[in-house]
């Protein structure tokens, strides 16, 4: 099966599963955006009101931060593969809990790696992170530091709603995501430390 047959069939059992309790307050299963093909994934956490509504990943004002911060370093949107952790958004946008992560990523986020194959996965904010590598220092240490999620390249950054609500974190989620795509696009794709 191709690629894109097999994550249209993933998307859509997104859409009618109820295997965690987050489906009560689906109103649109939140899957995915951008090119399949792409080097880089980026994996935020759930989507929000907005998300939830359109039934599209980061298209509410954390969507909008990340939109821009990539139009600042020239990042189109063919370039990247974006999901979440969880495909239904959580009810009033709380965080997910650990077993609606656990069985999101197994269900959906570990399979669209598979089937896409990126170069980077780029986890935005502390539940991506821990669903990618699981429970860490904190997400403030843990940024910017390479890690390994199977045999892929993870760089666990901040999430963009963080630094709408910390705006002074706002250039370090930028310097990582330039990172990101800095290293996707070599060859070897070492990792350089980040600052
Ligand atoms: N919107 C999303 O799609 N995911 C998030 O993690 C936050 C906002």
């Amino acid at each position: 099966m191709k690629r894109l047959e097999l994550l249209t069939d993933l998307q859509n059992s997104a859409i009618q599963c109820t295997e965690c309790p987050l489906h009560k307050n689906r109103v649109h299963s939140v899957f995915s955006r951008g090119n399949y093909q792409a080097s880089v994934m980026l994996v935020g956490e759930a989507g929000g009101k907005e998300e939830n509504k359109q039934g599209r990943p980061f298209v509410g004002l954390a969507g909008s931060l990340l939109n821009r911060l990539l139009k600042e370093l020239d990042i189109s949107s063919d370039l990247y593969y974006i999901t979440n952790v969880c495909c239904c958004s959580p009810p009033n946008n709380r965080t997910p809990f650990l077993n609606e992560i656990e069985i999101c990523s197994e269900l959906f986020l570990f399979k669209q790696i598979d089937i896409i194959q990126p170069k980077v996965i780029v986890a935005l904010g502390k539940t991506a992170s821990l669903a990618l590598l699981g429970p860490g220092p904190g997400i403030l240490k843990q940024r910017g530091n390479w890690s390994k999620y199977k045999e892929f390249s993870v760089l666990p950054t901040l999430h963009p709603s963080f630094c709408l609500r910390q705006p002074e974190y706002e250039a370090i989620l930028k310097t990582d995501l330039q990172a990101a795509f800095l290293c996707s696009q070599k060859q070897n794709h070492d990792h350089q430390k980040i600052k």
